[in-house]
């Protein structure tokens, strides 16, 4: 799966916390600012569960197998669906957000989680798509 935005590979760049933009209880990466009104629109259009810091469920959601990862994500989605995805996605874009996929989390590295960005969850997306003609399966981002 290949997210790198306007051909830049974000996946790769790191947060940047602008201390004066945490008084307004919002933060910046880069020149963009995500406020909480923002991430409430968000919240209520996601069919899955939107999961932030204080929650909680936040500290078993952020686990992944590598126990030695502790990565603190701002947003982690549980995505129910395609179209959370996409929607996630177009957050992210518009937000200008470090983004990580997370499939079933077993990357050594922990590359399926990330400080200060948004975790796009797909654990929930779990099925299986069988074409004999084909000779193919296909599976949810939830499978592994
Ligand atoms: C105990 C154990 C046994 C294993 N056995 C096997 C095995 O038998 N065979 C095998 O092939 N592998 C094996 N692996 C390796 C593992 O399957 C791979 O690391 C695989 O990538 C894990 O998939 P995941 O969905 O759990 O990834 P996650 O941990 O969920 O990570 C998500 C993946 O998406 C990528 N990603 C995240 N954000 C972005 C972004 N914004 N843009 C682009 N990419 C992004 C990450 O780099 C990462 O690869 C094993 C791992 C463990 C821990």
């Amino acid at each position: 799966m290949n997210l790198s935005f306007n051909g830049k590979g974000r996946h790769r760049r790191s947060l940047v916390l602008d201390r004066s933009a945490t008084r307004y209880n919002c933060f910046r990466y880069n020149s963009a600012i995500m406020n909480e009104d923002s991430i409430t629109e968000l919240k209520q259009n996601l069919r899955g569960r939107l999961i932030q810091p204080g929650d909680g469920d936040y500290d078993e959601a952020r686990k992944v197998y590598n126990g030695m990862i502790h990565k603190k994500p701002r947003l982690i989605a549980r995505c129910a669906d395609v179209a959370d995805v996409i929607r996630l996605v177009n957050f992210a874009r518009d937000n200008d957000l470090l983004v990580s996929i997370r499939g079933g989390g077993h990357n050594a590295g922990g590359l399926g989680i990330c400080d200060d960005g948004l975790v796009i969850d797909l654990a929930p997306i779990k099925y299986a798509r069988v074409d004999p003609a084909a000779r193919t399966v296909t599976v949810g981002g939830g499978c592994v």
